[in-house]
This record gives structure tokens, sequence and C-alpha cells, in this order.
């Protein structure tokens, strides 16, 4: 986070330290910010190196608070995720996300679209007709979405069979940040799984630490016996990739080719490529 936002972030802390901004006036900021027009997707583009395409995008959600300023994800996630707004946030993401998606589609921009879902998104009782509407609202093949769900988020075992229903409709799941989690193993053991994102953690350290190249190659060597798709996040270094492409880990994310931008600004990426 501190990357991204530099010394926006700072600010941030800084404010909420000098103002006394409390937890409550967070979140009722939080709960206006949708009528307010303050929430904005953003979307960073992943790359397969290989034949230099962008395959696809992930959504992340984007918080201008007219007086705080850029409040990182990482500091109303949980808020929301704590209080239930989650819900409302999410199906709001979702929608924008998939509506974005038929526009690029439209262009002839055939990528997939990942959107990142909250566990109380999953353990909702309407979430596969939640799914399915925004799907069909906007026209979009299900094989086109992608749902990512972290491995800190307390999955249960008997969300398993949500997740089932969910793929049933043709999506595909992705298990995010894997490796930080306590219980990787038995997360890709318990749940249908199609795409393992690799934590940044382990792409940071994988080209000085010689024991995270090993975790590293140790993860997507299991990812391909498991027939899943494999991505590596937090990509920001030639050399990363060099090393992830000798491993056999051709789909990229990270700021080595963008930011999560707007989508207009990706527009451009789209007509101009990746290069070579
Ligand atoms: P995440 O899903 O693991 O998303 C990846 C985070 O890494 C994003 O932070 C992204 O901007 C950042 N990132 C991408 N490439 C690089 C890189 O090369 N270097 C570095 N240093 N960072 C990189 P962001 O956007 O601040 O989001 C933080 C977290 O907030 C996300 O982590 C996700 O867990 C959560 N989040 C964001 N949007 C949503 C949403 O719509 N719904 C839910 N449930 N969670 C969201
Ligand atoms: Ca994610
Ligand atoms: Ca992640
Ligand atoms: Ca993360």
């Amino acid at each position: 986070v501190a990357k991204e936002y530099g010394s926006t972030y700072h600010y941030f802390t800084r404010l909420l330290r000098e103002k006394n901004v409390e937890r409550s006036n967070l979140l009722n900021a939080l709960h206006q910010a949708l009528e307010k027009d303050e929430l904005e997707v953003y979307y960073q583009p992943k790359v397969n190196y290989y034949t230099k395409e962008i395959t696809g995008v992930e959504a992340l959600l984007r918080w201008t608070h007219p007086e705080f300023g850029k409040v990182p994800p990482d500091k109303f996630i949980p808020l929301a995720e704590e209080t239930g707004l989650i819900l409302k946030l999410g199906n709001w993401v979702l929608r924008e996300a998939i509506h974005q998606l038929k526009v690029w589609h439209v262009e002839g921009n055939l990528i997939t679209m990942a959107v990142n879902f909250s566990i109380r998104q999953i353990q909702h009782p309407r979430v596969v007709q939640t799914v399915q509407s925004a799907l069909n609202d906007a026209g979009i093949d299900p094989k086109y979405l992608e749902i990512e769900l972290t491995e800190h988020t307390l999955i249960q075992s008997h969300d398993a069979a949500k997740i089932h229903e969910l793929k049933d409709l043709g999506l595909t799941i992705a298990l995010d940040d894997f490796g930080t989690g306590y219980s990787s193993l038995k997360y890709i053991k318990d749940f249908p799984i199609d795409c393992i994102k690799i934590d940044r953690s382990f792409v940071d350290g994988m080209t000085h630490v010689p024991h995270i190249a090993a975790l590293n190659s140790t993860i997507i060597h299991l990812a391909k016996q498991l027939d899943y798709e494999v991505v590596a996040e937090g990509v920001e270094t030639q050399e990363q990739i060099d090393m992830l492409m000798k491993e056999g880990c051709y789909c990229i994310q990270g700021y080595f080719f963008s930011r999560p931008v707007p989508a207009a600004e990706l527009q451009e990426l789209f007509d101009r490529g990746i290069g070579g």
C-alpha cells in the first residue's frame, strides 16, 4: 500500500490522527461514499508474458473522500467487512466491473475480469443469484468472470458447497495471496480452485533469498501438477519476470506493466500493447 499511495498514505494516517477521526466517522463517511459518488473501480492488467497479451484485469476499489483524501483499501475494506457494508460495496464493484467488461468486449478486447470477493459475500444466501443477474444484465459469458478469494478470509469447509454452486455458473475461482495463510494446502484440497495467485511477498524475495526462490518454484510446480493456472502478483522487475518464466509461470501482474488505473487509461495499454 505504502508504495502505491506514497505520501498520500502517510498524509492520510497523519490526518486521521490529528483530526482524531474515529472509526465511527470513517464508517459514516464510507456509508455515504456510494451515494456521494466517491468510489471508483480501478483495473490492473494481467499479462501473458509468453504471448505479450493482456489476458485479463483485476478490479480494485478506490475511495476518495473530499476531506480525508484517498483512503487505502487496506484501511476501509476490513471496516466494511466487519460491519457488513462490504455486501453493498462488493455488489457495486461487481456490477461496475462487469459493465466495464462488456464495454471492452464490445470493442473487441475479449479479456477476463477478476473481482475480489469477501467471505461475507460468499456466505450471503443470495450470492449465486446476485452474480448470475449481474452477468445476465450485462450479457457477459460467465467464463470471463473470475472470483478472487483470499486465504486470509476464514473460508470454512461448509463454504465449499457455495463455491461449487458459483463455479457451476461457469465462472472461475482464484485463490489470492497464496502461501500466506495457515492452511494453503487445506484450501486447495477442499475447494474447487482454478487458479492460484502467488503472493507478492514470494515474488519480492525470489530473486535474492534462496529459500524463497525454492518456495516459489514449489508453488509453481504444485499449481502445474494440480492443473491450475498460476499468476504471479506484485511483479516489479524484469529480473523477477525472467525467473518466473524460467519456472513456467507466464501470467504476470504488477507495477512492471501497470499500476491499477481507471478504465480509460487501460484503453491506451490495449491499443499500444505491452511491447517486447
Ligand atoms: P489484493 O487483492 O491482493 O490486490 C493486490 C494489491 O497489490 C493491490 O492493492 C494492488 O494495487 C497492489 N499491487 C499490484 N501490483 C503491485 C506491485 O507490483 N507492487 C506493489 N507494491 N503492489 C502492487 P490495493 O488496490 O491497495 O488493494 C489492497 C487490498 O484491498 C486487495 O489486495 C484486496 O484484498 C482488497 N480489495 C481491493 N478492492 C477490493 C474489492 O473490491 N473487494 C474486496 N473484497 N477487497 C478489495
Ligand atoms: Ca486480489
Ligand atoms: Ca493478492
Ligand atoms: Ca493482498
